[in-house]
Formats: C-alpha cells, structure tokens, sequence
C-alpha cells in the first residue's frame, strides 16, 4: 500500500523563510493579523485530512470508481466518498479561503493552496469535486447578480452544494468558438437551455445536495464565434426565492466515460432538455466571466500535478532505499545483506532528484502565485494589484503546461524506480501516472498553454511582462552576483535570462513573416521560460539555505535542499539549451512534410 506524509516541513519552509508571507500579509488589512502559528495548525490539520480521510480512498476509488444508474441519471461515486465529503464539510474545510460575507472563513488563500496540495497527493479524482465548486465560486463572486450571489455562494462555501463548469462540447473541445448549446430568453427574465456537453467532471454525484453546473451556451441572435457566447447558472436542482431547493432541472447525466484515469471522479455526459438558467454577466461576454473559473481551474490542475508529484516521490524514495538488487558500481554498500539497496545506483538517484526538484520547485510556484492572487484581490495599493495581475496572467500557463508536464515524468520515473513492481496495481505507482496524464490534456492543453503564453502573455506586450520577471532575476543577481557560493546557482539563471529576450525576439521576428513559426517554437519555448522561473525560486531557495548554514544553522533540511538545488541546476536546467536549439529549428521541418505525413 503506498504511503504519503503531508511535506509541512517543506510548506512551511517556503510560506514563511522563502517568501515570508505573513509580512506580506502584513500591507492587506483583512490578513493583517494571521500568524505562523495559525497557518502552520490549520495545515497540520489539513494533512490528517488528506492522510488519513482521503488517502485511504484513493485506490479503492480508483478500482470501483462511479455508477450511473440509467433510469434516474444519478451518479454513485466510490464506497467512502460521500462520508469523506461529509468530514470535509463538517470541517469547515470548503470555506477556508472564502469571503466571509459569504459564509467563508477569509483566510490567506495560500491556506487553500497547500490544503488542495495535500488532498491532490492523496486522491486527485475525489479533489475534484470541491476542487471545481471553488473555480464557479471564484466566476460568482466577480460576475454573479447580488440574487444569484446571495442565492448560491453561502451553500457553496458550506460545501453543500458543489459546482461544474460546462464548456465543452462533442465537436468543440479547443475551439470553443464552435459551441452549439442554445439559450432561449424567457418572459420571466430566464432562459431554457437545450444542448449536450461532455467531459464534464463532477457533472453528477450523491455528495452533495444540489449541483451548481455553470454553462457556456448561445443566444438566439449571438454573433458566431467565440464573440457570441455567454454564461449561465443551471443548478441540478432549482433555487427557491428562499434559497430552498425546488424542482429537477432538465439538465441530466446520460452517460459517464470510460477513462485511463481519475476513476473515482465523474465524467459526465450531460444533456440540457430545456433545462432553467439565469444569466452570469453580459450576454455575449461569457467568455470574460468563464475565464475566471478557467484561470482558477489552471492554476489548480497545476496543483494537481504538483501533490502527484510529491507523493509518488514520497513512495519511490521509500521503496528505493528498501529494495535490494545487484551492488553499488563503486564496491558494495550494505556488506551485511545479499546486495544493495536499489538507491545506491546513480540513474535510481537521478529519477528521485527530479522527481523531488520538480516537487518542492513547483511548491515554491504554485504558493507565489496564490500570494499573487491574494494581492490581485486585497492589496490596497492598486499599483500592486495591477502588476499582481499582470506576474499571475504570465505565470499562470506556465504552472499549468509546466507543472504537469515535470508531473507527468515525475510520476514516470518514481514508476521506473519500483521496476515491474511500479506496474502492479497494489504498489499505486501506475495509478499516480494514469491519474497524471489528464492533466496535460484538461483544461486547455499544454499546447494551448503554450500559445498562451508566447502568443498572448509574451508577444503581444513585447515582451513587457516577462521581462518584469527578467527584472526579478536581474535583482537576485546583482544582490547574489559577487557571492562565490551562489554563483552555481545564479551563473545560470543569470545567462537564460540574457539569452530570453533574444530568443523571444528571434521568435517575434520569425513568427511575423510566418505565423506557423510561433506554433512551431511555443512548446519549447513554454519548458524555457518554466526552467527560467524554477532557476530563479532554486536559486532563492538555495539562497535561504546557504544563509541559514551559514548562520550554523545544522538542521540538515538546509543541506538537503541545497544539494536538491545543486543537482536541478545540473541534471534539468541544462535542457534549456537542447530547447532553445529544437525552437530555433523552426517551422520548416513540422510545415514542410507532406510526403511524410501524406
Ligand atoms: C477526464 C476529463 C475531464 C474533463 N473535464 C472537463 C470539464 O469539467 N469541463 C469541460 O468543459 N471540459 C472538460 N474536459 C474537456 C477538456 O478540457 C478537453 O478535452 C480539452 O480542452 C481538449 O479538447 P478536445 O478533447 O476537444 O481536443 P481538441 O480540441 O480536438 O484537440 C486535439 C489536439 O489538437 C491540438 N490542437 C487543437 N487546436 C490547436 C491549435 N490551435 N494549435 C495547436 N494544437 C491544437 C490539441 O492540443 C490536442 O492535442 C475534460 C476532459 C477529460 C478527458
């Protein structure tokens, strides 16, 4: 059975010794007074949760996985589940980082983001069912009506109702602009939606009482395209003006899909038959509203990865230095035994290395972002606010598309660290790999992140935003530049971040003459730029693990995390180079290759 142990340390490391986040707190009123103290109970908290309510779910989940029942379209997730949900919401944990105006506890949203950490490492498919309410709170709380706020927010942050979103479509995945879902005015001011999505996780489910799906569908006279669609609230169950629940909606669950992974979470086919909504912001303008739950479902799925990622690791680690097979190259290391254990050897080391770097570098991404977004909402200073904006709209496909990826082989190779063994069921291992794989592909794919990033985020301001994060790394290095036992660690972010902005520009000029160019390049060009933004956090927190050695500080989790920096900037960080040259390569080989793909 694997195991998993809630990385506090580690949490607590980068909250407050990396970017100190209580003094940050300290400039937005509504944090003023948090403390360390507080942040770290709630969070050991939230590990028993995960470690001991959650976790225990996840392989059951994943072997039983969901039932629907045809003729009443109710769905039945996993034995365990409900019960689960039910110890999730009588703890207060959905309100945690909601507004209290709402019924929500108005904690630092970093809270919230080391909790969905801890509950994606221990089970992923059940996550998603509070994990989704929270991205269709975050597009209510900005766009809903005062009625359709008061009306659904406080059960939503109580946990007793969970949310969807509901974009895509059999032809139209990508491509939303496709979309076909009608939405006909009613004379009572609401609309009857007819149309069928699909993929739609945590579409049906007996955890909660009412399910709040929002729905991207198009008016009668929409424009066609991306510029004619809008949004709508189409709860399972109608609201009363009392906020009691009412009668079904004719949105239903026909059918659920088969999939490689994430079992124990729904993934529903949901057809609208005249189904009652209300719209969510301006007609046509659904777009704007549905990408605040898409930016949040972004940065989660990134956060997905990132608890795969650590657990996996948490199990190969375990079963590396547990196993015994053949003798270190070097002369044998347990004399005592019939051979060594597998940890000894450098390749079995180096798929621990990156699947430890990749976890606690993207710990450090995912909590700057959540500080971000606290400041994107709360910091008085509006200067603040809009740079905020601006730092998260950059880094937001790069959590998502880089994250996933580094998961991806993450959960690969701490796989391959248990040979044959990582392929049994019983292990986990295959599990933490099948369950990955979604993320690369949900909500927007890598590639689409990709695009995003160099076409929207980079080439459109010239470059501007990134280079605001290039002026982060210009600061460490000229506070850093001058001290010898940096300079492993600063040498080469110090040289990626000069090589950038040739790069981005060589990729500019090209991708005007040919806009294939672009396409050609943003994949490559997303793991440069993800590679720029870990250098600079490795190098930072090698930089806090330096001073603290330095101060004879022996706590040897210092000297840990130096060495796990020493060999990212070896092992992984080079592959900027081999990046660089393969985007340089151009569109040619992909464009002109019609015999070979004919
Ligand atoms: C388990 C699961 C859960 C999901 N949950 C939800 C959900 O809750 N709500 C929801 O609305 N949807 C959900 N989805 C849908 C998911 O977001 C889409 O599958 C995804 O966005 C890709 O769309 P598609 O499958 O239609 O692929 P397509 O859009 O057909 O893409 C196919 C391939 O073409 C590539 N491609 C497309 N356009 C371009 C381009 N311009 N440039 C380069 N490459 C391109 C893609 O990257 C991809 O590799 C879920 C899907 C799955 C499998």
């Amino acid at each position: 059975m694997p195991i998993y142990n809630p990385p506090l340390r580690d949490m607590q490391f980068v909250m407050h010794e990396l970017f100190k986040v209580t003094d940050e707190f300290r400039a937005m009123p509504r944090h003023a007074d948090i403390d360390v103290d507080t942040i770290n109970a709630i969070l050991e908290e939230a590990g028993k949760f995960a470690s001991q309510v959650i976790f225990p779910l996840n392989i059951s989940g994943d072997t039983e996985g969901c039932q629907l029942n045809r003729e009443t379209h109710e769905v039945t997730t996993p034995k365990g589940f409900k019960e689960a949900y039910q110890t999730y919401v009588a703890g207060g944990w959905p309100a945690l980082s909601c507004e209290p105006e709402y019924g929500g506890q108005g904690l630092p949203l970093v809270v919230n983001q080391c909790l969905y950490e801890m509950m994606n490492s221990a089970n992923q498919a059940w996550t998603m069912y509070p994990g989704l309410t929270h991205g269709a709170y975050a597009a209510l709380v900005e766009h809903g009506t005062p009625e359709q706020k008061s009306a659904y927010l406080p059960k939503m942050v109580s946990g007793e109702w969970t949310g969807t979103m509901c974009l895509t479509e059999p032809h139209c995945g990508t491509d939303l602009g496709l979309l076909r879902t009608k939405a006909e005015p009613q004379a009572d001011g609401t609309y009857k939606l007819t149309g069928t999505k699909i993929f739609i996780s945590a579409g049906e489910h007996d955890l909660a009482e009412n399910i709040v799906h929002l729905v991207l569908a198009r008016l009668p006279d929409a424009p066609p395209g991306i510029k004619g669609i809008s949004l709508f609230i189409v709860p399972k169950f109608r609201v009363n003006a009392d906020g009691s629940l009412g009668e079904r909606n004719a949105i239903f669950c026909a059918g659920l899909e088969h999939k490689m992974g994430i079992h124990g979470n729904a993934t529903c086919q949901m057809v609208l038959d005249g189904a009652v909504g209300t719209m969510v912001g301006q007609p046509n303008k659904g777009m704007q509203a549905m990408f605040v739950m898409m930016n949040a479902a972004r940065l989660g799925v990134g956060n997905q990865s990132l608890g795969l990622t650590e657990v996996a690791y948490q199990n190969a680690l375990a079963y590396a230095k547990d196993r015994l097979q053949m003798r270190s190259l070097s002369g044998p290391k347990a004399k005592d035994k019939p051979a060594d254990p597998i940890i000894v050897h450098p390749d079995v080391r180096k798929m621990l290395l990156t699947a430890k770097a990749y976890a606690e570098g993207g710990r450090a991404l995912a909590i700057f972002c959540s500080v971000l977004l606290e400041k994107v909402h709360f910091h008085p200073d509006e200067k603040v606010r809009k740079d905020s904006e601006e730092m998260l709209s950059l880094l937001t496909p790069i959590t998502k598309a880089f994250l996933t990826d580094n998961g991806w082989q993450a959960t690969m190779m701490c796989q391959q660290v248990f040979g044959g063994h990582g392929y049994i069921k019983e292990w986990g291992m295959e599990q933490f790999v099948r369950d990955a794989r979604i993320n690369m592909i949900y909500e927007g794919t890598n590639t689409i992140q990709a695009l995003d990033l160099l076409g929207r985020k980079v080439l459109s301001n010239n470059g501007a935003t990134l280079k605001k994060f290039g002026k982060l790394v210009a600061q460490l290095v000229e506070e850093e530049g001058v001290n010898e036992k940096m300079a492993e660690f600063i040498n080469p972010i110090a040289m990626l971040g000069d090589q950038m902005t040739k790069f981005t520009t060589e990729i500019g000029f090209k991708g005007m003459q040919n806009p294939d160019e672009i396409g050609a390049a943003a994949v490559d060009y997303l793991r440069v730029a993800g590679h720029l933004v870990f250098g600079y956090f490795w190098a930072r927190m090698a930089q806090v693990a330096l001073r603290e050695i330095a101060a004879g500080n022996t706590d040897p989790f210092y000297a840990a995390k130096l060495q796990t920096a020493r060999f990212y900037f070896a092992k992984l960080f080079p592959e900027t180079a081999s990046l660089m040259r393969t985007a340089r390569a151009g569109a040619a080989p992909l464009m002109e290759t019609e015999l070979a793909l004919a």
